[in-house]
């Protein structure tokens, strides 16, 4: 079929979309993959195209011309996508249509509004509340290299046969025609994370041993605030018996930065909350803020990550054996980036439960670059409750019924959070 020429090619296309695309969502078989959404971004020249799915798949990308067209093809899955308007006209892409290719095989074709390379493809494993992703990141090429690259999948595209639903190492990019070296194995591996069935929360009391923080106006430090208030939050949140809560910290005792990062990753967090108290010279100044890395201050640590000999162990969760280092490094920026966005729809939804019971500052939500909420993996969010050098606030920290209010409006913020998370993957 695919050997028959241009004009064939397209007519099947046609026809192929014609019987396939608008079938609508279906039941998926049991076990079946499914497909739960499809998201196109851009960044600079890269137009970037993501599918979220229920499952591992193997996948394969080519490219075809006249019209220019980048084509995936997948075992086949069940569509489960959002009720709106299919991605279209953004950056490379034209348009798109998906659906049931033929038994066994679904596909993806991105009708392209001009030449258009395939810069990287990759399957990025579950993170945070995201399940599994496919990646493929477009780049505009010229139409001579588009004809000589789409020349030669054909041949790939004519035997082609149903993809095997068991992943094969080393299988999985339009690139791997000779495989990457393989990276070390990671060696934390993503099952502790996927075994728990209660999401794991981490709560990281600020400070500790040596380390008291800052001081009070009537003297009580900064240390003992955060623990007395994580304490709180850990008993009201497992109170619930929805979530497990794990603290970096049980007692008075100094913990690194990079230790309180590294325990959360280790217990399998879903959501890392650091928990700190601040305090100003002008002491009129009260209220709560809630603190999510900057995106400048990511790309920097992605970078610094990047280059760590031992980056496997540090994005625990991406599995990095099938990739190359130049691959390795994208996913990294990606994880991040996409932990970043979770963390900055948790802060909202902080904010907003604070708001209703406690005194946050009018500037309620910012960014900078704390070095505990860089693990690129685990959304992340620092909770400031309070200004010690403020007298209220240090009154009201200091009341075990004022920390009962600031965790009772945690507990809904976290429940909102994976309340939005149960219902994509229910869908
Ligand atoms: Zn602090």
């Amino acid at each position: 079929m695919w050997r028959d020429g241009p004009v064939l090619r397209s007519a099947f296309l046609a026809l192929a979309a014609v019987l396939c695309m608008g079938s609508g969502p279906r039941p998926a078989a049991a076990g079946q993959t499914v497909v739960t959404d499809l998201r196109v971004g851009e960044n600079a020249k890269t137009t970037r195209f993501v599918l979220d799915l229920t499952g591992r798949v193997e996948f394969r990308v080519f490219t075809l011309a006249d019209p220019y067209r980048v084509v995936i093809d997948l075992p086949a899955v069940a569509w489960r996508l959002p009720v709106r308007p299919l991605p279209e006209r953004r950056g490379l892409l034209a348009k798109l249509r998906y659906g049931l290719f033929k038994p066994g095989i679904s596909r993806v074709v991105l009708d392209m509004n001009g030449p258009a390379a395939v810069d990287k493809a990759f399957l990025l494993v579950p993170a945070g509340v995201h399940a599994y992703r496919l990646v493929l990141d477009l780049v505009p090429t010229s139409r001579a290299a588009f004809l000589k690259r789409a020349g030669r999948p054909d041949a790939r595209a004519a035997s082609l046969t149903p993809v095997p639903a068991r992943p094969r190492p080393g299988y999985g990019t339009a690139k791997t025609a000779v495989p990457p070296p393989p990276l070390r194995k990671p060696r934390r591996a993503d099952k502790p994370r996927r075994a728990e069935s209660k999401p794991v929360i981490v709560i990281d009391p600020g400070h500790g041993g040596i380390d008291p923080g800052t001081t009070s106006v009537g003297g009580i430090y900064e240390k003992h605030v955060t623990l007395a208030v994580a304490r709180e939050m850990k008993a009201q949140l497992e109170r619930t018996g929805r979530f497990r809560v794990v603290l970096t910290r049980e007692r008075d005792i100094f913990l690194r930065l990079r230790d309180r990062v590294a325990k959360g990753r280790d217990a399998g967090a879903r959501l890392f909350m650091s928990i700190h108290a601040d305090a100003i010279k002008n002491r009129k100044v009260r209220g709560l803020s809630v603190y999510t890395l900057s995106e400048r201050a990511s790309d920097k640590e992605a970078e610094a990550l990047a280059e760590k000999e031992n980056k496997a162990d540090l994005i625990a969760g991406i599995d990095l054996t099938h990739e190359t280092p130049e691959v390795a490094n994208i996913l990294i920026d990606l994880a991040q980036r996409e932990s970043m966005n979770e963390s900055v729809r948790f802060a909202s939804l902080l904010i907003k439960e604070l708001r209703r019971k406690t005194r946050v500052l009018r500037r309620s939500h910012r960014f900078a670059g704390f070095a505990v909420l860089k693990a690129p993996d685990v959304p992340s969010v620092l909770l400031e409750v309070g200004f010690l050098s403020n007298r209220e606030d240090e009154k009201a920290l200091r009341s075990k019924k004022y920390r009962a209010k600031l965790a009772a409006a945690v507990v809904r913020a976290v429940d909102g959070y994976f309340a939005r998370v149960e219902e994509a993957t229910r869908k």
